[in-house]
């Protein structure tokens, strides 16, 4: 399968799930190009793709340089070192997706007034709780947004970021979804980024607006 043809079978699989929803239900599909070259990259851009993930500092650099001519719309959805703050901020992603703690925010939010710089972020949630996943656990993480919210100007806090349970089962990773749908609905987000190559159908129908899909996109 060529890229144009995975990109028009997932936005398919996409429509059909969004519309099961509500015919107003948008979702919003970041390509995640981990895997991939910056010469799959700008295949996928010229069928029309324009909003990417990358989950490593280094590799964003690399591509946000190499295919700088194009408007991209990029995301940062891996984890964020606090020494490599300064780099990330410099490469302007849209959306950070992966900002996993108030003490994360604060130290962005040193950063961005010494700059006068904002930035679009995410606040990610362990809603499975599981200890080798990165976020904030369900319980604080109304909480926690609304702290990042009042004592960080310069960070638009745009709702919240989740990775469903790492399950055969499911119900439990639909059960990861709702949790993270019902944190969403009470901070009153904008964007609820759930959703992977092999969940995204079950996370759209749990409320899902934004999906990051990556191996299905660039594997054939
Ligand atoms: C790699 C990655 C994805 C994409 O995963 P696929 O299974 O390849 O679609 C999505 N979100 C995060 C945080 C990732 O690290």
């Amino acid at each position: 399968m060529s890229l144009s043809e995975n990109l028009h079978n997932l936005i398919e699989r996409v429509e059909r799930s969004r519309l099961r929803v509500n015919p107003h239900h948008i979702v919003k599909v970041v390509a995640v190009s981990k895997y991939s070259t910056k010469e799959d990259i700008e295949k996928l851009y010229n069928c029309g793709q324009r909003a990417f993930g990358e989950s490593k500092l280094q590799d964003f650099k690399f591509k946000y340089k190499e295919l700088k001519k194009f408007p991209i719309e990029w995301h940062f959805i891996g984890r964020v070192q606090k020494n490599k703050i300064n780099h990330l901020i410099e490469l302007e992603p849209y959306l950070i997706h992966s900002i996993d703690s108030f003490e994360l925010a604060m130290e962005f939010q040193k950063r961005l007034e010494q700059r006068g710089k904002k930035l679009n972020i995410l606040l990610q949630i362990n809603s499975a709780k599981e200890s080798q996943k990165a976020g904030v656990m369900p319980e604080i993480a109304v909480d926690e947004y609304f702290k990042i919210e009042q004592s960080c100007p310069n960070l638009n806090l745009k709702g919240v970021m989740s990775i469903g349970a790492h399950s055969e089962n499911r119900d439990l990773i639909q059960e990861s979804f709702k949790i993270t749908r019902d944190i969403f609905e009470r901070v009153n987000g904008e964007y609820c980024s759930m959703g992977m190559s092999l969940d995204f159908e079950l996370a759209i129908d749990s409320g899902s607006n934004l999906i990051r899909v990556g191996s299905s996109l660039f594997k054939s």
